[in-house]
């Protein structure tokens, strides 16, 4: 009897093991050998076969026998429980660590810095200025009056009659020519805002305005820092040409059309097979800019240029969809 109750113990204990922390198996192993059909339960009921003398010290072996099974099997259901109480998700510092994402500058405001980069080394200093503007500042003082045609040009967003949000970064030219005397050189890049939405137009977009007035500042003077500009944004055997056209606030104005940057001129879909594309708008300050800021435009004169940053930024990144730098996918801005 007793070597029989040391092998039932001994395969318990086998079976604990074996059921580790799962709670339903320790449940089977208490019914396998404590339950009423279980093998130690049957033991028990083969005492009446044991001779009389020997049955007391039988019965005292089977029961020690018991108790030290329930006393394990107890033990190994409260480590059962313990570990179903643990959270599931346990961190396994083992595995590599995965790197936070880094953020950098959207390739609009890249492009923006760039642009002004090339100016500040030409000795142009940064301006900025307010995005709600005076009808003023942006029309009026640059030579557009009320009834101009060129405002039919400008979808302008009014926040009342007299305040606009700027069409345009020239309210910059003003607002700086006012504040001090020549010699001035500013780059002014910030947003500018139209009602107009399609493929190639957004109500929001980035400008560049420039500023350059002294004495003797020719048109000359525009084509040599126009040309220093291109070659350093687009390579200096990117060719470029001036083209004749009209703005209110400059007199006379050009174009500047480089090169198709992406057939070198043969000519393709992006330049609509010209080999030309447009990315600036210049010219000499209109003497009637001048006077209404107080300038005498016998003593000084100078010249303003304008172009789209996210035109610049397509250009220069290959990008053929306006509306990808407005998207906000971090898929395509990460690739800058
Ligand atoms: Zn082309």
């Amino acid at each position: 009897m007793e070597e029989a109750a040391r092998s039932v113990l001994r395969e318990a204990q086998e079976a604990i093991e074996a059921a580790g922390v799962d709670l339903k198996a320790l449940d089977a192993v208490r019914v396998g050998f404590l339950g009423r059909k279980g093998r130690l339960t049957a033991l028990f009921k083969q005492l009446g076969t044991v001779a009389p003398e020997a049955r007391p010290e039988a019965g005292r072996i089977l029961n020690e026998a018991k108790a030290q099974l329930e006393q394990r099997l107890a033990e190994a259901i409260e480590r059962a429980k313990k570990e179903a109480r643990r959270p599931k998700s346990r961190v396994d510092v083992t595995v590599p660590g995965r790197r936070p994402w880094t953020g950098h500058l959207h390739p609009i405001t890249q492009t923006a810095l760039d642009i002004a980069a090339i100016f500040n080394r030409l000795g142009f200093e940064t301006v900025e200025g307010p995005e709600v503007e005076l009808d003023y500042y942006n029309f009026e003082a640059l030579n557009i009056p009320k009834d101009h045609p060129a405002r039919d040009m400008q979808d302008t967003f009014y926040v009342s009659d007299e305040v606009v949000l700027r069409t345009h970064t020239s309210p910059l030219q003003i607002r700086t020519m006012e504040r001090k005397r020549p010699p001035i050189k500013i780059i002014a890049p910030g947003k500018a805002y139209r009602c107009d939405s399609d493929v190639t137009h957004t109500p929001m977009f980035h400008q560049v305005e420039g500023l350059m007035v002294g004495r003797h500042i020719s048109f000359g003077d525009l084509k040599g820092v126009l040309t220093i500009f291109v070659q350093q944004m687009f390579g200096s055997d990117v060719g470029l040409r001036f083209r004749p056209s009209f703005f209110p606030f400059t007199e006379p104005s050009a174009e500047v059309d480089i090169q198709c940057v992406m057939c070198r001129g043969t000519g393709c879909r992006v330049c609509s097979q010209t080999g030309w594309l447009e990315i600036l708008g210049s010219g000499m300050v209109d003497p009637e800019v001048f006077k209404m800021v107080g300038y005498d435009p016998d003593e000084v004169s100078g010249f303003a240029f304008g172009m789209g940053i996210e035109r610049i930024a397509m250009l220069r990144y290959g990008i053929n969809d306006l509306r990808l730098f407005f998207e906000n996918d971090v898929r395509f801005l990460r690739q800058f």
